[in-house]
């Protein structure tokens, strides 16, 4: 499937490497530090490529526009594909796009629309709200159905070490096949299942071997898409989409396997026991990394409360993407927080006064806004401490402080491009 047009980065070789990046994961619930490239590590060979760190995050199921909730965990993950980028690794980025399961074929029946205009249609959408956000593209992104070959060679090797069984045609993996199961979430088992029930899963349907057990592979419905395959017509369940897809596109143990916060169970606990269940001693990600959830007037955003705010319809009514982005980085990723309509307001002085100080022939000193921009980013992506600094350089240089340091507008203008995405 075809990605978006990733921006331009401008380049900060001449300000050195920035420090080795470290993220919360949900499973250790500690920091996780992707090794820093061997390249920078005294005495390693002049030239030699750096280890590309992994990432993998888990995409929009499209049938319906972007949110501001989507919109702060892209964002967020882009901080982290960049903060990686300073500090001197490649970057090797996964997502995926759910372009065939029930929400989609349930908005499409009940507004009349063909499934996969109805796919295409928000996914485009979805790029171009990305763009706008100056998001960086990933390396794949790949559809669900596009991936079905894949999802039917990773459900034949679970079938074949028989952790697989058929309830009516449809196709359940035995999740405790995976002796590490429940270590993604970390929840015990009555969490589990009162979870499952609530995010799409099925854990009172008879027949089953344990109630968390979750579907591989829906056998034809009728008036519903399906695809001949050896484990019978039908489509793919969604989180052995995301298994089937990380595998083969990054390998196992890839560094970081990212989302919202609502993906921490069932999906990344399901999807990480079905890769690892498939082969010994296989490893899925080495972090699991959450966003936060962002509400609106008293309630989590969502599309079943109907209570979203666009980013296409924001964009449509003028608002400069560009203040968006920063309104989005003024909370901290891992936190719950509301949107206001003042985030907006707040994002849009802050711009024009980081705008105006840039312009001007010479500023505040660099370096130490360069430092703890760069080390808060580092520092589990701290945006809203990264920002802070910014905006202290900012006042200052428009305050008149003036240090005679010729092109500083210039540095920061870089700085805030290609660490924090935003164009000024
Ligand atoms: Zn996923």
């Amino acid at each position: 499937m075809r990605a978006w047009t990733s921006p331009d980065l401008p380049s900060l070789d001449d300000l050195g490497p920035a420090p080795a990046v470290r993220i919360h994961d949900s499973a250790s619930r500690g920091l996780f530090t992707t090794p820093v490239p061997r390249s920078q590590v005294g005495g390693h060979p002049e030239g030699s490529s750096p280890d590309a760190a992994r990432m993998y995050v888990c995409g929009i199921t499209p049938y319906d526009a972007t949110h501001l909730g989507h919109a702060a965990t892209y964002v967020a993950f882009d901080l982290l594909n960049r903060a990686w980028r300073a500090a001197g690794h490649e970057v090797r980025y996964v997502q995926n796009v759910t372009d065939v399961d029930d929400p989609l074929l349930e908005r499409a029946a009940a507004t009349g629309t063909d499934w996969v205009e109805l796919a295409e249609r928000e996914t485009e959408l979805f790029r171009a709200d990305m763009t706008a956000l100056r998001v960086i593209a990933p390396d794949e992104y790949v559809g669900a159905v596009e991936s079905i070959p894949l999802v039917v060679e990773l459900v034949h090797q679970l079938r074949e070490r028989g952790f697989v069984y058929d309830v009516d045609g449809d196709l359940y993996f035995s999740v405790h096949a995976d002796p590490r199961f429940g270590s993604v979430s970390g929840y015990d088992e009555a969490r589990m299942t009162e979870l499952f029930g609530e995010r799409g899963g099925d854990p009172e349907r008879r027949g089953k071997k344990h109630p968390l057990d979750c579907l591989l592979w829906q056998a034809e419905r009728p008036g519903e898409p399906a695809w001949d395959s050896e484990l019978g017509r039908g489509r793919p369940g969604w989180h052995v989409e995301c298994s089937a897809i990380a595998l083969h596109h990054l390998g196992e143990a890839f560094d970081v396997q990212g989302g919202g916060s609502d993906l921490v169970f069932p999906h990344h606990e399901m999807s990480a026991a079905e890769a690892q269940a498939a082969f010994d001693g296989l490893t899925f990600a080495r972090a699991y990394v959450h966003a936060g959830m962002v509400g609106y007037e008293g309630e989590k955003m969502s599309k079943s409360k109907g209570n979203l705010v666009l980013v296409s319809r924001l964009r449509e009514d003028g608002v400069d993407p560009m203040a968006i982005r920063l309104a989005l980085l003024r909370h901290h990723y891992r936190s719950d927080w509301e949107w206001t309509d003042g985030d907006l307001t707040r994002a849009e002085t802050w711009l024009a006064d980081w705008r105006t100080a840039v312009t001007r022939p010479s500023g505040a000193a660099t370096a130490e806004v360069v430092r703890a921009v760069r080390a808060a980013l580092a520092d589990d992506l701290d945006a809203p401490r990264a920002t802070e600094a910014v905006r202290r350089w900012s006042v200052a240089t428009n305050e008149g402080a003036d240090t005679s340091e010729p092109g500083a507008g210039e540095v920061i203008r870089r700085l805030v491009d290609a660490s924090l995405g935003i164009a000024l």
